[in-house]
């Protein structure tokens, strides 16, 4: 049998923290995949799409971690359906490179283009449409699925149902994704028309985005934590080729950039409360009511300009906070959130607010009807327990954790927030009887037991 070998390596994912050491391995062809999984070289093993959840969801300290960036292959696309399949590490910023200017988009983005879409279906990754079009779940035609006990299973939401549920925001737990088919959206254009409202507290936020946002395909609210939650919302369709000025030739053509770069670790001082609220008042200041022409670049990736952005954290890291939160009552919850985060003298970098649609059928999906709240903190000496009394309060509120973003969440709390946790473990150890999948988040949480 092919033995395949792995590199020793210093992995983190994008909050850089925790740092761990990692069997890497770095299959070029999916049959290596199965290689890997059957050597029995590792007590478990964890596959890694681009590294871009934030916490220790795709580290597998001292054991195996599979590397999907080298599985990137496009298998088929067919435009009159506008169905694309792939290899799992296919990322985002492939499929637009790739197919934007043949008048296609992702149908559910992230805020980086730089996942893959195994990561993406993994963490059943949610955009800033939820509220209109549900996870990219919605979007998953079908994908194949490789169990660590050799096992191909095809599936969709009609077709091995419970093992596509499990999987999709099963974060790698339940088996490989090897490949997807995903439905994409037809767009005419690069570009986006966004209607910018300014807005002086969090309650009038929450309002303007009840009334609106069914009449916009995206919404999301950038929040000045440090400030009552006055924010500047950012509603916005994609733009007709029609509505483009005439300068605009090529409407499917992202205009070119220069890029930036962070590069080397900010001392961890310069994020403080005052730079942040300068920052802030600033970006609040900049801002006006007003609707304007955007390219998708600078609508859904603003951070992906900046290379390395996550080194102005400095060398500690920082965490991700993301909850999501009911609609009964989670206004209350939020409101309570934004308070604590001011007692405690918080310097939230980047505070993000969505409204969530209906959740689906996964046991472990994260978005519930409501609203999502999240925050980049810079990790200090007492930001861990604090985070655990919010995680209390979340929980309380009937909230959850992301887990594409935790790195901290307790496993008592994480089983009250996933109520259906059980029923993911049962359909795990079918599987994956063995328990040959595992994570250091699977570990911490206590989906799996520690030995795995
Ligand atoms: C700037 C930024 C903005 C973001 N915005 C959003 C957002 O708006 N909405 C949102 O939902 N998320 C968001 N995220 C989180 C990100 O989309 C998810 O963490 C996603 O999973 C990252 O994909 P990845 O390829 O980097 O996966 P990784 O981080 O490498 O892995 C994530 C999970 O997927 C599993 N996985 C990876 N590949 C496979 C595979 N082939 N088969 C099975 N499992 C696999 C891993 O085991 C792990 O559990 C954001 C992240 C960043 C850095």
């Amino acid at each position: 049998m092919l033995r395949m070998r792995y590199v020793n390596q210093a992995l983190s994912g994008w909050g850089r923290f925790p740092v761990e050491a990692c069997h890497v391995y770095r299959p070029t062809k999916r049959s290596e995949v199965s290689a890997i999984l059957h050597s029995g070289a590792e007590p478990s093993y964890i596959p890694r799409g681009l590294g871009r959840s934030y916490g220790d969801a795709a580290l597998n300290l001292k054991r195996g971690t599979i590397l999907f960036t080298h599985l990137n292959r496009f298998l088929s696309f067919d435009p009159a359906a506008g169905i694309l399949e792939c290899e799992a590490g296919v990322s985002f910023a492939e499929i637009i490179h790739y197919l934007l200017p043949r008048g296609f988009f992702p149908p559910v983005t992230p805020g980086t283009k730089y996942a893959t879409v195994g990561g993406a279906i993994a963490a059943d990754i949610h955009g800033k449409n939820h509220h209109r079009d549900g996870s990219l779940a919605n979007f998953v035609v079908g994908l194949r699925l490789l169990t660590p006990e050799g096992q191909l299973y095809e599936c969709s939401a009609n077709r091995n149902s419970e093992v596509f549920w499990a999987t999709v925001g099963g974060m790698g737990l339940t088996g490989i994704i090897l490949s997807a088919e995903i439905a994409l959206h037809r767009v005419e254009s690069a570009y986006l028309v966004v209607d910018y409202r300014k807005t002086r507290s969090l309650d009038e936020t929450l309002a303007v985005m009840e009334e609106s946002d069914a009449q916009h395909r995206y919404s999301v609210a950038w929040i000045d934590a440090l400030a009552r939650g006055r924010s500047v919302l950012m509603r916005a369709d994609h733009a007709a080729a029609s509505e483009l000025p005439r300068h605009l030739t090529n409407p499917l053509a992202i205009p070119k950039r220069v890029g930036l770069r962070v590069p080397f670790d900010f001392p961890s001082l310069v994020l403080n409360r005052r730079t942040v609220r300068c920052f802030n008042r600033l970006y609040y200041a900049l801002h006006r009511s007003e609707r304007l022409l955007t390219d998708v670049e600078r609508y859904f990736y603003p951070l992906d300009r900046i290379d390395h952005w996550n080194r102005a954290y400095g060398k500690r890291g920082f965490l991700q906070y993301q909850v999501a939160l009911p609609l009964d009552g989670g206004r209350e919850a939020l409101q309570e959130l934004v308070r604590c985060l001011a007692d405690f003298g918080a310097a939230p970098g980047l505070a993000v607010l969505k409204r969530f649609g209906v959740g689906n059928a996964a046991p472990l999906g994260f978005p519930i009807q409501g609203y999502t709240l999240a925050l980049d903190m810079p990790d200090s000496r007492d930001l861990v327990p604090f985070l655990h009394q919010l995680d209390q309060r979340v929980a309380y509120a009937g909230g959850r954790v992301y887990l594409a973003k935790d790195a901290v969440l307790r496993p008592e709390t994480f089983a009250r927030m996933y109520p259906r946790l059980d029923e993911f473990r049962s359909i795990k150890s079918r599987l994956d009887p063995h328990g040959r999948l595992s994570s250091s988040l699977a570990r911490r949480l206590r989906i799996v037991d520690d030995t795995q």
